[in-house]
């Protein structure tokens, strides 16, 4: 059986609990323990696939198609480790499998209830993990904010947890704000000493407080709150604002958060830790030699978090090239032939990125067809590389009307079309084309000179697809179809071998980009830009 750690949160919401999480969970690896890391979601919805990303940012999909929360992109980012379905759990989930126990009469006549009947199917999963024997200690960060009615569920299960293991396999991290109050030049304790009151009055007593805080934590304070809060001198802990989300391991190291829990979990097999690999990245991150600016196509871009992933991946391609890369958010709405060289003219390269509807795709399709011309990098991802096509069917081509049938169901050249099995499908909830599939790739192509192999794995997530009876027409024309999936034949990647750096993907390789192993298309992508910027 593995220990288990739960993060909390208190004051409010946005503290970076899934940082703090994932960052314990690397020093705990770096020592030799291996660690996985779950979330527990209050809202009703049953995965946040259906969620718009305004809403809840972007949505990220594990190996196994789960579509999940965006700090499950963080937890692999860090561990360089994939999560699972059972890695991201939210009420929608509980309810629906306790509902559905109920209809098939597994209760036996009972009456069904928050405790102990939800209550225990949220135990099982927040256990579920930790019986596999892979892992030494389970991590769970519990969503929203402590005092919110819709997660007093988890809490409360938190609280059994915390009684029915033994003390040395169960603690609780507290993660709150001590905000600094400018006219009195004093951080203030009160919020944390609430939050902390609300979360014992549930039941749940936390062993570490971490504080983020914008100011030093002095041990006065320190104090103070540990003798308010019922936790252990030496236990509260300070967060301080970082650099960037990959220092916060090395602060978490200097702050022991690693021996705290070490310790209170009774764990000794551990050793000095390794964070070498971290460190060396780190430091590329911090010393760029240059900069390139990098547009980045989407009409989600008011909102940072919906394109998570992507915003990493050039973040470990950026340090893997010695550079800093600049993102310059475009709204594709606001594209057109007359203004795009103006708008994305003086950059260094161009990604058009994934995305749902209509709104914004000729404005897409006019930065792809700006970058085909005037041999500016290019990097199409999902819709992206759904767009090239389309761009590359209207105006090389000549089938003027082409499109995808998601934005014309009337197009009359539909060279994005639906696939087959998804024609039947009316439920809108993890019905797309979900996870890792292989892909081939052909030699002597961009795709092969970028992985260095003929076999892939990508993680996916759409309805449409390239449509195969416009094969020819597309390689008459010089576009490669360079990966497809061997079993169905389905184009995954499209370039152009006339054009420095063209190439557009079906999947999602941002979702694999770690710190440890970044993905090998933004990492050429950058180098490529790079290049450019330097001619
Ligand atoms: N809307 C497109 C599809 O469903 C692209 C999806 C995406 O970019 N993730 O095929």
């Amino acid at each position: 059986m593995a220990k288990y750690i739960f993060v909390t949160g208190g004051v409010t919401s946005s503290l970076g609990k899934g940082i703090i999480a994932a960052s314990l969970a690397k020093l705990l690896q770096a020592r030799g323990i291996t660690a996985t890391i779950q979330k527990f979601d209050p809202y009703i919805n049953v995965d946040p696939g259906t969620l718009n990303p305004y809403e809840h940012g972007e949505c990220y999909v594990t190996e196994d198609g789960a579509e999940t929360d965006l700090d499950l992109g963080h937890y692999e980012r860090f561990l360089n480790a994939p999560t699972s379905q059972a890695n991201n759990v939210t009420t929608g989930r509980i309810y629906q499998t306790v509902i559905n126990k109920e209809r098939a009469g597994e209760f036996l006549g009972k009456t069904v209830q928050v405790v102990p009947h939800i209550t225990d199917e949220i135990k099982h999963r927040m256990l579920l993990l930790g019986k596999e024997g892979k892992y030494d200690v389970v991590i769970t960060e519990i969503g929203g904010t402590v005092g919110d009615i819709e997660s007093l569920p988890f809490v409360e299960t938190v609280r059994q947890i915390q009684w029915e293991l033994p003390e040395e396999d169960v603690m609780v991290v507290h993660l709150t704000l001590v905000p600094y109050l400018k006219a009195a030049k004093e951080l203030k304790t009160k919020p944390t000493q609430h939050s902390v009151r609300m979360l014992s009055e549930a039941g749940v007593h936390p062993d570490v407080i971490v504080c983020r805080a914008e100011e030093p934590l002095n041990d006065e304070i320190k104090k103070k709150i540990a003798l308010f809060c019922n936790v252990r001198a030496g236990r509260v802990i300070e967060a301080a604002d970082a650099s960037t989300i990959y220092e916060v391991p090395l602060k978490m190291l200097e702050e022991k958060l690693d021996l705290i829990v070490l310790d209170k979990l009774k764990i000794t097999n551990y050793k000095e830790p390794d964070l070498t690999k971290w460190t060396i990245f780190l430091d590329k991150l911090k010393n760029p030699k240059s900069t390139v600016n990098i547009g980045l196509i989407g009409k989600y871009i008011e909102l940072q978090d919906a394109y998570k992933s992507i915003l990493e991946g050039f973040i470990h391609a950026g340090a893997m090239n010695e550079v800093k890369v600049n993102v310059v958010n475009v709204h594709s709405e606001d594209i057109t032939k007359e203004n795009v060289k103006d708008l994305v003219g003086s950059l260094d390269g161009l990604l058009v990125a994934p995305g749902f509807g209509n709104r914004g795709i000729e404005g897409k399709i006019v930065a792809v067809q700006y970058a085909r011309e005037n041999n500016l990098p290019f990097f199409g991802i999902c819709l992206g590389m759904q767009m090239a096509v389309i761009e590359f069917a209207r105006n090389v081509i000549g089938l003027t009307g082409a499109h995808s049938v998601e934005m014309d169901s009337n197009t009359p050249d539909p060279v994005i079309n639906m696939m087959e099995e998804q024609k039947a499908i009316t439920m809108m909830g993890g019905t797309m084309r979900l996870g890792s599939y292989p892909c081939s790739i052909t030699e002597n192509t961009l795709a092969h000179k970028i992985y260095g192999t003929t076999s892939i794995n990508e993680r996916h997530r759409h309805r449409y697809e390239f449509n195969n009876a416009y094969l020819n027409a597309f390689h008459e024309k010089g576009m490669v179809t360079s990966g497809v999936n061997p079993a169905t034949g389905l184009v995954e990647i499209v370039e152009l071998p006339n054009h420095p750096f063209f190439i557009g993907v079906q999947y999602h390789p941002e979702l694999k980009s770690t710190v440890e192993a970044p993905a090998p298309l933004f990492v050429h992508f950058i180098a490529a830009a790079k290049a450019y910027a330097k001619k």
